[in-house]
């Protein structure tokens, strides 16, 4: 008998009481029904988001989310920055190039977190950039970028700050408001405990004077529909009702259990699981490594897209491989939302039993002590 269990950076394990909410029969949008319940959610994500700010929600995934940021913010021809240290660092390139924005990339290691000092540098060669994109967890890396020293950097200046937190909110520490972020955008499938399909942008007042001037193309994404149809807590089109059912009690949860306590647990379990992949005789691939993923390098003699493979086709147990040029080197285990410490003492031991048949030679157990010593500290 198999059982599915998911330790991927998104999607993650949805809890029951969010699915049962989102198995009840389909209700309209324009309804008062509806609107208390897209009220009380938004209401709830300014908690999450640790703003005061407008957050907007759209039906597509992150990445949509990403693209709307651009396109309401910039113009063809208008100057960014890029910070890129793997692949969603990137993809905020790859948007800019598809909307003919001017970049210039910081390119970073893959593995270690971006200078804040060298973000300060290129900002003062280029004054007349718009906006600095950034990404909080590098998700493909396992890096933690420190999003409040960056920060410090733009917040005096007209340049806006845009941080894609997709992995990251509701796991690790994010002050939008406080720490003067002005754009932060997520989706649902990672922290947010619910199902792939929604994406938000929290827009802050000086981004705002941007979203007036910007001319890229845009039209279900433009932050001045979603703006005028938020302030009457309605959408400016037709909303992913299901979701947004799931999403009000995933965070009428998180608000239940508070950000510190959860932001707390993803601490403990991300330092017991590099503790566990140590006394496995394992490198963690990223030198500033995130408490919501964990990149581990694959021993030379295992090929880690196999090791997946065998570990999901055959156990049921889902983590991720490496991307891009990081393919078959790395995998990476997520502490992310739903999972606890003995959903990944789970996951721990089956990868232990997928490395030792794979040939990787340790002790049996090793990873499993280490982590349970780990948590009893
Ligand atoms: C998952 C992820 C994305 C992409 O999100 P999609 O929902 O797949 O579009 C972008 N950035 C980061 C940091 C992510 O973790």
């Amino acid at each position: 008998m198999k059982k599915n269990f998911l330790l991927t950076p998104g999607p993650t394990p949805v809890p029951a009481e969010v699915l049962l909410a989102m198995a009840t029969p389909s209700i309209h949008h324009r309804t008062p029904q509806f609107k208390a319940i897209f009220k009380e959610m938004n209401e709830n994500l300014k908690y999450l988001f640790q703003t005061q700010n407008d957050v907007f929600t759209f039906a597509c995934s992150g990445t949509g989310a990403m693209e709307a940021a651009v396109v309401n913010l910039l113009s063809a021809g208008d100057k960014a920055i890029c910070v890129q240290g793997g692949k969603f660092g990137e993809r905020w390139g790859e948007i800019c190039r598809a909307y003919n924005i001017d970049f210039v990339p910081i390119d970073v290691e893959w593995g270690i977190a971006v200078e804040p000092e060298e973000i300060a540098q290129v900002l003062k060669k280029h004054k007349d950039a718009k906006v600095v994109f950034t990404t909080q967890c590098e998700t493909s890396t396992g890096v933690l970028n420190d999003i409040k020293a960056i920060a410090e950097i733009t917040k005096g200046t007209d340049t806006v700050l845009v941080v894609d937190a997709i992995s990251s909110l509701g796991g690790v520490n994010l002050e939008t408001d406080s720490w003067g972020v002005d754009v932060v955008v997520t989706g649902s499938q990672k922290g947010l405990m619910i199902p792939p399909g929604l994406a938000f942008c929290s827009v802050s007042k000086k981004a705002q004077g941007l979203v007036e001037k910007a001319k890229s193309p845009r039209y279900y994404f433009d932050f001045r529909l979603s703006k005028k149809a938020l302030d009457k807590s309605d959408t400016a089109f037709t909303p992913a009702i299901t979701l947004c059912i799931g999403l009000n009690e995933a965070l009428k949860m998180i608000k239940r259990e508070t950000l510190e306590v959860i932001f707390e647990r993803n601490r403990k379990l991300a330092r017991a699981v590099r503790a566990a992949m140590r006394a496995m005789g394992l490198k963690i691939f990223a030198k500033d490594p995130a408490d919501v993923v964990t990149a581990v390098c694959s021993p030379k003699e295992v090929d880690s897209d196999k090791l997946v493979k065998i570990m999901r086709d055959e156990y049921g147990v889902s983590i991720a491989g490496g991307q891009a040029q990081l393919k078959g080197k790395i995998f990476r285990i997520a502490q992310l939302g739903y999972v606890n410490e003995f959903d990944l003492v789970m996951g721990i031991s089956c990868l232990e039993t997928v490395l030792s048949k794979m040939g990787y030679k340790f002790e049996l157990g090793k990873g499993i002590g280490a982590f349970e010593a780990e948590l009893l500290k």
